[in-house]
């Protein structure tokens, strides 16, 4: 290696080491000064320290699927607002430690938005957690089961952002709506959850089972909170239907159709 190599690499100046020729045959080429040079040299490196930083962040996020915001198609929701996700995306909610909940029926793209504004805050460099309700819960009964609930407890509060996919999809018990009270309780006001569920934050207390504990939980979480109800009809649902292969099946806005039984 030669003396220049060697710096590079005790600066961690990784992609600089491993590209320099290139890097330095591409400078040339194109009749940079020195200052510009330079500049080209340590946007190059930036470029690549980012890259890195976001795969490993993303791979940490354990997201299900990737998606991201430009993916996503607001023609065919009109009720999200651009706006409102715009907003969100700037993860300024995450710097505030607020929450985020978005409701509304299947397939109209809520895990969609948690995973596209997921790798927002990667971006801008919060860590981040994604896990369905279900396997929070199970993972929290299992640790106290092993007496290690307190350690479970703060690795689900850690991350400055932890999506939680699903709530309401199946109802808690009695122990696992507690234990979902006393991870909310740890966040609050520390770190940011997003929740996305299927069902209106008034039915919450046939998911938890409990009034007192419901209003407990919903008492931290929507202290400070953006919440986005999505309406209409499932986006799979209405690919299907427009590419013809369900043509009989009716939207929930538009209703039963009066000849769908024909
Ligand atoms: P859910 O609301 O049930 O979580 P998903 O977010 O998983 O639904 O969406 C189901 C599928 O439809 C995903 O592949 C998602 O990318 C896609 N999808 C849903 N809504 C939109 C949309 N408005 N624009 C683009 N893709 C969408
Ligand atoms: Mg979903």
């Amino acid at each position: 290696m030669t003396p220049l190599e060697i710096l590079l690499g005790q600066l961690r100046l990784t992609a600089l080491r491993e590209r320099l020729d290139n890097l330095l045959d591409e400078a040339a080429k194109k009749e940079m000064n020195l200052r510009e040079a330079v500049q080209f040299l340590l946007e190059v490196e930036l470029a690549s320290k980012t890259d890195k930083r976001v795969k490993m962040g993303q791979a940490m996020a354990r997201f299900p699927y990737q998606k991201s915001l430009d993916q996503y198609d607001y023609a065919s929701q009109p009720s999200v607002d651009p706006k409102q996700v715009r907003e969100l995306a700037t993860c300024r909610f995450i710097a505030n430690a607020e929450n985020v909940v978005l409701l509304g029926p299947p397939g109209v793209g809520k895990t969609h938005l948690a995973v596209a504004l997921g790798r927002e805050a990667i971006r801008h460099c919060h860590s981040v957690l994604f896990i369905s309700a279900a396997a929070l819960v199970a993972s929290l009964a299992k640790a106290q089961d092993d007496g290690r609930l307190d350690d479970k407890l703060i690795h689900f509060a850690k991350p400055k952002l932890l999506i939680v996919d699903e709530v309401g999809y199946l109802p808690f018990e009695k122990r696992a709506a507690h234990l979902f009270f006393q991870l909310v309780a740890k966040r609050y006001e520390k770190g940011s959850m997003l929740l996305t569920g299927n069902r209106p934050v008034s039915e919450w207390d046939q998911v938890f089972g409990d009034a007192v504990l419901v209003t407990a939980i919903l008492d931290r979480l929507l202290h400070h909170s953006h919440v986005m109800m999505i309406k209409g009809t499932s986006y799979r649902l209405k690919e299907k239907r427009k590419s013809g292969l369900l043509q009989n099946l009716p939207s929930v806005e538009e209703g039963p159709r009066p000849d769908s039984t024909k």
